[in-house]
């Protein structure tokens, strides 16, 4: 169940070599009689076609964030639902992260418009040990991340809610210790899923927080900001920068201020997109332990919403 065009029909034909013995039915074209549905493969479904499937037994997600299918009022909250960990995400959220840290650290966001006005000027940039990045969620993604730029020589800190040990990074967890963590970072990487606790968590109390010139980097869910006090963070020269590539608004609505802002780089939700061929061999490995009476690896904690 897809909004992609095509995107359906690469992935049957990908079950089909997994999975010969499943029979696989694409929504809306081939879903046939509703009750014949025991798993659903999901991206962003229309809401409510799920809730129409009575004999549904598991929701397995192609998508890391599940935060839009728990937005569905209607989404069947007792049938268990997977999210996507797959090792080639991780691997491609942690190129971006690597790609931003060193592009405000080296300040390449500067040499554009030097090379505009025709100035040939050099950047002083400190070592990167005297760099101090911090990751905002030290989950699947965040803690790839973080061990990839500490091995870089970034003095690297995470921010998490339970206890994390990673070698080379100084943890920082739960709520009160939010603050410390955020005075000590120059480069914020956000990799938090988006929950009633982390809506709205960049917002002018916290972007006060960081050292004067900070830089953000927001790789997991637009909700995350509160926009208006990014751009003011911005504008007062603050916040140094900012690299988007998620959105409230997706695809980022016609005029909005992000497009222009000469301290914001817009991508269009593509740190890291799922790969059909390692995606679904990963929910083969789920539908296979479903079938054997197990549950699916990477179950989602309504209570927690992630
Ligand atoms: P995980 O669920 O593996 O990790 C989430 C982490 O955030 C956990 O370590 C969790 O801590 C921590 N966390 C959750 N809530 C809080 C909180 N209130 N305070 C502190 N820490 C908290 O998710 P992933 O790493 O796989 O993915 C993260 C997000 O990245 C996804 O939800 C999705 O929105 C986004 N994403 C974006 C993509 C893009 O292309 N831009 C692609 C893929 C994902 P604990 O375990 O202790 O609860």
């Amino acid at each position: 169940m897809s909004k992609t065009p095509g995107e359906a029909t690469a992935y049957q034909a990908l079950f089909s070599d997994l999975l010969p013995e499943e029979d696989i039915r694409i929504w809306p074209d081939s879903i046939g009689d509703p009750a014949d549905i025991e798993y659903a493969v999901v991206g962003v479904p229309e809401p409510g076609v799920l809730a129409d499937l009575p004999n549904l037994q598991a929701v397995l997600s192609l998508w890391a964030g599940i935060d839009s299918l728990l937005t569905d009022e209607t989404f069947p909250r007792d049938v268990p639902l997977a999210r996507m960990v797959d090792p080639l995400l991780a691997a491609d959220m942690s190129h971006f992260a690597i790609y931003w840290t060193l592009h405000f650290h080296r300040g390449l966001h500067r040499y554009a418009d030097l090379q505009r006005e025709g100035t040939w000027k050099q950047i002083p940039y400190p070592e990167a040990k005297d760099r101090r990045v911090g990751v905002m969620g030290l989950g699947t993604l965040g803690e790839d991340a973080a061990r990839k730029i500490s091995a870089l020589g970034f003095d690297v800190a995470g921010w998490n809610s339970s206890e994390r040990h990673i070698e080379g990074v100084e943890t920082f967890i739960g709520e009160d210790r939010l603050w410390p963590f955020l005075a000590r970072t120059d480069i914020l990487i956000v990799l938090l899923p988006l929950t009633g606790r982390t809506r709205g968590i960049i917002n002018a109390e916290t972007l006060l927080a960081l050292p004067d010139g900070a830089f953000l980097v927001s790789l997991a869910r637009g909700a995350h900001i509160v926009e208006k006090d990014l751009l003011a963070a911005l504008n007062s020269g603050r916040l140094g920068g900012a690299a988007l590539d998620v959105f409230t608004a997706e695809p980022l609505p016609e005029g909005h201020p992000f497009w222009s802002h000469p301290r914001i780089a817009v991508t269009p939700h593509v740190a890291s997109t799922t790969t059909p061929r390692t995606a679904a061999a990963e929910v083969a490995i789920d539908i296979r332990r479903l079938r054997a009476g197990r549950m699916p690896r990477h179950l989602v904690d309504m209570s927690r919403g992630y």
